[in-house]
């Protein structure tokens, strides 16, 4: 059996990896370089996603905690655990209690793949762990755990694997049009495959579009941006926004920290790049938890990623992180799915294709 994987995101490696496993001779064509978009932009969480739980995500944090610990085990070099800080402060956007319930659950639903329970940590014990924090209105914090990688390193070794088992990769390769029978068209040429996977991520849409035909779902693009300052945090730590209530993370990340991220959304005409709104949007959320404020001029990187969502919200924060795969004729669409999936939806693909 022949297949060809389109796009060399993460999706894309992991499907092509599972594949060559088992035994399908794969080819994977990717317009620019692998890991040059999306997946090389996260906030390189591997995370069930505490948050998904507010949107009664409970079947997607199941598989990602337990996808979170097959990364951690295979690939120690380049993932770690994280002990993330979650403080609670009098008047914050969410009660204490109802934070401790989703902490309840994420360690239930963790079930045998926790890495530690959570715990309770009072003001003056995280006055110890977290000098740099805030203490005006603290009341203390949560600690739980979750993993961070390199998402660039990472997905370059699942593509070091993947050519090692037989996958043959070709860079700056723009498929322009796909067929149900499993012809596509690249460099003016033409090709049949048994198979086509559609790992196009925020494009998946567009190359359906261009083949004119139009998939089950519709997607979402929603940029996310980060930046960077120099020098690590004391601790990772897990925030609620004062202006929105949104979900955001200050991490160390390879000796600096890292500050993420925003939900807007792109048209893929449009750079994807942070914009100043973001900026300053991060900057003040930031300088309202710590105590060494900082400016743009603190920033030493910043860079943005489209997420691939499937519509199901007028409000981005609302939009459910959940991942389809669409059987149309030979072609097998792939609809969002998160960095800590994606190994998970390559051995979906696989069973699709071997059923
Ligand atoms: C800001 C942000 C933070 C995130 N943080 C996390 C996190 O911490 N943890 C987590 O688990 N998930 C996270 N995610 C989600 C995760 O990063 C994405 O869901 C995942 O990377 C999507 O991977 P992909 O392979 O589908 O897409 P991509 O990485 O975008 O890959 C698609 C590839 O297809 C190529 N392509 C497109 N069209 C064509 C064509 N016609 N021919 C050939 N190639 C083509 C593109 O060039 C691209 O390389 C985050 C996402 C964002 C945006």
């Amino acid at each position: 059996m022949k297949v060809v994987v389109i796009g060399g995101g993460i999706n894309g490696l992991c499907c092509a990896w599972q594949l060559a496993l088992n035994n399908i001779s794969v080819s994977l064509l990717e317009k620019g370089s692998l890991m040059s978009q999306t997946s090389r932009s996260s906030s390189k969480l591997l995370h069930g996603g505490l948050r998904y739980l507010e949107n009664f995500e409970f079947n997607l944090v199941y598989e990602s905690l337990k996808e979170r610990n097959w990364w951690l085990e295979n690939v120690p070099d380049l993932t770690n655990e994280l002990h993330m800080i979650l403080p609670i402060y009098e008047n914050g956007p969410r009660n204490r209690w109802i934070i401790k319930l989703g902490l309840f659950f994420y360690d239930i639903v963790s079930g045998g793949y926790n890495i530690s329970k959570h715990k309770w940590i009072s003001k003056e014990e995280l006055a110890i762990l977290s000098p740099d924090l805030n203490t005006k209105g603290l009341i203390g914090g949560f600690q739980f755990s979750d993993g961070q990688m390199d998402d660039y390193k990472l997905g370059m070794w699942v593509a070091e694997q993947a050519e090692n088992d037989g996958v043959k990769i070709m860079n700056d390769t723009t498929v322009e049009k796909i067929d149900l029978d499993g012809n596509i068209t690249f460099n003016g040429e033409e090709k049949k495959y048994d198979y086509i996977i559609n790992a196009c991520g925020p494009w998946a849409s567009e190359l359906l579009n261009n083949s004119g035909f139009k998939g089950k779902y519709k997607l979402d693009l929603i940029r996310g941006s980060h930046i960077i300052f120099k020098g690590e945090p004391s601790q990772p730590y897990f925030l609620q926004a004062e202006k929105d209530g949104r979900i955001f993370f200050v991490l160390p990340y390879n000796g600096n920290t890292l500050v993420g991220t925003t939900e807007v959304r792109q048209n893929l005409n449009n750079p994807i790049a942070p914009s100043d709104k973001e900026i300053a949007y991060l900057l003040h959320e930031y300088n309202n938890y710590f105590l060494n404020q900082k400016t743009t001029t603190d920033i030493i990187e910043k860079f943005a990623g489209v997420r691939p969502l499937i519509s199901s919200s007028s409000n981005p924060k609302n939009i459910k992180r959940e991942y389809k795969i669409e059987t149309m004729g030979k072609i097998i669409n792939i609809y969002g799915g998160k960095w800590t999936t994606s190994m998970l939806l390559g051995r979906k693909v696989v069973k699709k294709i071997l059923a």
